[in-house]
């Protein structure tokens, strides 16, 4: 760790949260160069919702690789990249009625986001994006400026531009239904918010800090889009590929978004693979017009493609995720009530938020619940909801496990915190 400090940038962040040097990894679990073991709660942020080096996942790029096939060649055709095309149809889009085209953009989710704006930019004439508070879309500037957080925000070092924010479901307060605005604006000549290219919407804030959107919210959404006609883009970098229950994280709402964009867990083994579903008549681009050197790495099209065949040609997976997200949820909700008044528990599928309320509380709790063998992440705008991120494929044993160390984490800060009792 030490070598560590003195050779990376400050900018390291994850290595400071969870302060161990890990070598191996399995499934839900981390294993320390001490050899401890620790489970993850957290997936590499969403990008391993199928877990560490998933078996079945590695099979097929370990034979791939040693085929000497090829592993990169820009956007050039190769079997693979049809293939993924291919099984992608058949079995996520076709069986849920969907028809788009698929853009492989460069490797990461602000890749992906900015390759959506720009491409809503280019169709619509337009140039602002409605976007929503405490939304995350990435950090790249165009993606930035869409993004909420000041802290990122004010990272960037130049004016960030083109994007106007409208309050997300619940801003403000369970009564209000803050899509009435967001009508209100975009239809009103006068209101100051420029026509937007694109309504850009998570359906759970996933950084925001597990903010859910109802049905009926995301439905009026989409259709003031429409009526102002803008396109309707659904960032699902983080909650797709199965996070919420579904494949995509907005089927409970029959939404459908002129633009998905898929990154994350799109690869199933954490290898960087990022792409842009674009409904048939908005793929407006020009031949080469959008380019980068890592768009649709076939390694990462290979993994894509067993993950989609492991998990997704029928309904089992999607039902025992929903299952364990049942699981999740009444625990949570339990623990919640035992410690106290003044918890929250939000969240869709396997994405739960245990909302602290205070920061410093869920600090405590996620430090003293890694020393105890868990990894969990913070998120909201005070780093005040602790998250849960488990693989989907993780067993009910090792689930349960890391809800009782969180749940005995808790419980000692909270007895910390009030500290000596006084005499
Ligand atoms: C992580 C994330 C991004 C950005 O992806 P990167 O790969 O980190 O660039 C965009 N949107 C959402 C919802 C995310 O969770």
């Amino acid at each position: 760790m030490q070598a560590l400090e003195a050779l990376e940038s400050n900018v390291r962040s994850y290595s400071r949260s969870f302060p161990a040097v890990f070598t191996r990894a399995h499934g839900s679990i981390m294993i320390t160069e001490e050899g401890r073991k620790i489970i993850d709660f957290l997936s590499g942020a969403g990008a391993l919702n199928y877990g560490h080096n998933n078996h079945g996942i590695k099979a097929a790029i370990a034979e791939y690789l040693a085929s000497d096939a090829v592993v990169h060649g820009l956007d050039m055709a190769t079997p693979a990249r049809l293939e993924f095309m291919e099984t992608f149809s058949s079995f996520i889009l076709r069986q849920r009625d969907l028809q788009y085209r698929f853009q492989f953009t460069g490797p990461t989710g602000a890749n992906a986001i900015e390759a959506a704006l720009k491409l809503s930019r280019k169709v619509t004439g337009r140039q602002n994006i409605v976007s929503f508070t405490h939304g995350y879309h990435g950090m790249s500037v165009g993606a930035l400026a869409a993004s909420g957080n000041r802290f990122y925000r004010t990272g960037s070092g130049v004016p960030l531009s083109g994007a106007t924010f409208m309050p997300y479901d619940g801003y403000l307060g369970p009564g209000v239904d803050t899509s009435d605005y967001l009508r209100m604006v975009l239809l009103d000549k006068s209101s100051g918010v420029d026509s937007p290219a694109a309504v850009l919407v998570e359906t759970v804030q996933g950084e925001g800090g597990i903010n859910v959107a109802g049905k009926e919210w995301l439905r009026s959404i989409q259709a003031i889009a429409r009526d102002a006609g803008a396109l309707f883009i659904v960032d699902d970098v983080q909650m797709g590929c199965g996070r919420t229950g579904n494949f995509f994280s907005f089927e409970f709402a029959a939404l459908s978004p002129d633009i998905i964009v898929m990154s994350k867990s799109l690869s199933g083994y954490g290898l960087p693979l990022s792409m842009l579903l674009i409904k048939d008549g908005l793929d407006a681009w020009r031949p080469g017009e959008h380019t980068g050197t890592f768009r649709g790495n076939n390694l990462a099209l290979v993994s894509a493609t067993a993950a989609v065949n492991s998990y997704w040609r029928n309904e089992t997976f999607s039902q025992e995720v929903q299952r364990k997200g049942e699981l999740m949820r009444s625990r949570l909700e339990a623990i919640a009530s035992a410690h106290g008044n003044g918890f929250f528990v939000r969240g869709r599928g396997m994405a739960l938020g245990f909302d602290c309320q205070r920061g410093e509380l869920a600090e405590a709790t996620a430090r003293k619940a890694f020393d105890k063998g868990l990894i969990v992440e913070r998120c909201g705008a005070d780093d005040e909801v602790v998250k849960f991120l488990p693989a989907l494929t993780i067993d009910d044993e090792t689930l349960n496990e890391g809800l009782e160390i969180f749940e005995e984490s808790l419980a000692e800060t909270l007895r910390g915190l009030s500290g000596p009792s006084p005499r």
